[in-house]
């Protein structure tokens, strides 16, 4: 469901509740599964998860394929619609 937010998400610096501060993160493949990975992402000063994403292969080739963006929505002229 969450997975939405997390595709811009490849953020190298997360906000950390310990460090009450924007942390870098250290990307750790946490998980291998037969169809996806799951990464976590480890603060750099205390070392605690701040969050977790996981790729799955489908992902992995959308990302490759995607355009950078989706192209907008064509607004139908008015009278065509049926
Ligand atoms: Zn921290």
């Amino acid at each position: 469901m969450s997975q939405q937010q997390f595709e811009n998400f490849t953020a190298s610096s997360l906000y950390c509740e310990k460090c009450k501060a924007a942390m870098p993160v250290r990307e750790r493949l946490l998980l291998v599964l037969p169809d996806k990975e799951i990464y976590d992402y480890l603060c750099t000063g205390c070392a605690s998860s701040l969050g977790q994403r996981e790729v799955t292969a489908g992902d992995k080739l959308m990302a490759r394929a995607a355009a950078p963006r989706r192209s907008r929505r064509a607004i139908a002229p008015r009278g065509l619609v049926p």
